[in-house]
């Protein structure tokens, strides 16, 4: 039980029992006794998510899928593949490297999280930015009703408009409407040559005009992410190893990717990209990989960039903020702004070329007054975002920790449209309960 009661948020709520079925029947009997017994139901894949929508906050029954974990068909010639909820991302992403095949949505996460969390935290990945997020590739579901009854929506076809998209409506539901227990994927074939190229800057403001200025000038990268000072210094204490990588003293990071399969057009587009940076104000460092070996390390700096600040040993609060593209120049300046002369200690980093910034304020544990200062800050920059055209959360989802905020974004009229179509699938209320809605509108 101890090992199911927390996700990466930290934050700890004890269930009642754990079941781990290893079947579509299994999940459907479970959750017709559950519903029959009025007993909360809570899914669980691998627990890495950031916004707490794993944990079981009413105790009850925790259903984790890490059992039903098979890879039940690649399909090379259609280039689909189907897998259970509970195969790890990176399993599938080995999986399909023998058959030159290629899943994009692949988050930082991957060696942990599972394809059943991503569907439904619509999770996102640093290639977002050019190959969409995880809603683009899944072209059909099978789900469990509360009631226990089983659903298949979507299927197949590449095309289907038949009604409502009811695929579309159980990606990014964060467990609140149905289980899923089967998913269809379409598949990529890999690109043959990738190249990255690692910026660092004395400015952060600087960096942010940057990743606009890639795509003004009619670039496309398949990443493009962000780091500043305090992400950079974390990642090199957590990583010595890679230190001579390492810019201690820049105020931010850019590390782009480009991809594709010819190798004429990838060293057009890094020449391009390489005499953009010549030109711009407050570069210190632009150099591109010189082989894949070191690709990889500059890409693991960025994928341990969160633990790494996880393992300052401080209290978190976490934001995932997601902004138009044009607008993060204006809001990197305005987290500046906001967090100058505060005591708490703030991070930003993240999928730039998508606008989405994730921002960790550290907390001494334990200091209300840090604490109380730390949740000022995050209703402050939630508020920027919103004015900026902004979201509260481009792929961690509203869970428990951004419920609160939703009415900052969702007039009172569309969150109650939400809450009818929970109703619809959920008239008890028993699936993942106390999610995504503010407390007061319950
Ligand atoms: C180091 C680190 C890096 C990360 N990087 C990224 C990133 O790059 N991009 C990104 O988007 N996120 C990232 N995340 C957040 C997290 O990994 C994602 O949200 C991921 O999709 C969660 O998957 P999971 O299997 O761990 O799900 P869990 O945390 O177990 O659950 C997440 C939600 O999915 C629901 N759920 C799980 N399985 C099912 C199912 N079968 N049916 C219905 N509902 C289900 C749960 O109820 C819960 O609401 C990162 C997290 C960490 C710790």
């Amino acid at each position: 039980m101890s090992h199911f009661c927390y996700d990466a948020t930290e934050i700890r709520f004890m269930p009642h029992v754990v079941l781990l079925p290893y079947s579509t029947e299994e999940v459907s009997k479970i959750m017709k006794i559950a519903y029959s017994l009025d007993i909360p139901v809570t899914p669980q894949g691998g627990r890495t998510g950031l916004s707490g929508g794993a944990l079981p906050v009413q105790g009850g029954l925790v259903l984790s899928l890490l059992k039903m974990n098979r890879i039940i068909e690649i399909d090379v010639k259609n280039m689909q593949v189907v897998v259970e909820p509970g195969v790890i991302a990176a399993d599938l992403q080995e999986s399909l490297k023998k058959h030159n095949l290629f899943f994009p949505p692949d988050p930082s996460s991957t060696v942990e999280s599972t394809l059943g969390g991503n569907v439904a935290e619509n999770a996102g990945y640093t290639r977002a930015v050019k190959y969409g997020v995880t809603r683009d590739y899944v072209l059909g579901l099978e789900a469990v009703l509360p009631d226990g009854q089983i659903i298949n929506v979507g299927g197949r076809t590449v095309k289907n408009v038949t009604g409502y998209d009811l695929v579309a409506l159980l990606i990014g539901s964060e467990g609140t409407l149905a289980v899923v227990t089967k998913i269809i994927c379409k598949l990529l074939p890999k690109p043959a040559i990738r190249k990255t190229c690692i910026i660092y800057l004395n400015d952060l403001g600087a960096a942010a005009d940057l990743v606009v200025d890639f795509f003004g000038a009619g670039n496309l990268p398949s990443a493009v992410e962000f780091m500043d000072n305090m992400s950079i210094n974390s990642v090199a204490d957590y990583l010595p190893r890679l230190g001579s990588l390492m810019r201690r003293e820049a105020a931010a990071l850019i590390l782009v990717e480009i991809d594709g399969n010819h190798e004429a057009a990838i060293d057009s587009e890094a020449r391009r990209i390489m005499s953009l940076c010549e030109g711009h104000s407050g570069i210190v460092d632009a150099k591109l990989a010189e082989n894949d070996e070191q690709a990889e390390q500059l890409w693991r700096i960025r994928r341990e960039t969160l633990p790494a600040l996880k393992a300052k040993g401080k209290d978190h609060l976490e934001a995932d903020v997601v902004v138009p593209r044009y607008q993060l120049p204006f809001l990197v300046r305005s987290i500046q702004e906001s967090i100058e002369g505060k005591t708490v200690k703030v991070a930003t980093f993240g999928h730039a070329g998508d606008g989405n910034l994730h921002v960790t304020i550290q907390y001494l544990r334990g200091n209300f007054s840090e604490l109380e200062e730390a949740h000022e800050l995050l209703g402050e920059i939630y508020r920027k975002t919103i004015e900026m055209g902004g979201k509260l959360t481009g792929e961690h989802g509203v869970g428990i920790t951004a419920k609160d905020y939703m009415t900052i974004q969702m007039t009172p009229v569309e969150i109650d449209l939400m809450k009818r179509v929970k109703y619809a699938f959920d008239p008890k209320g028993l699936l993942n309960p106390e999610k995504i809605f503010p407390d007061d509108n319950d």
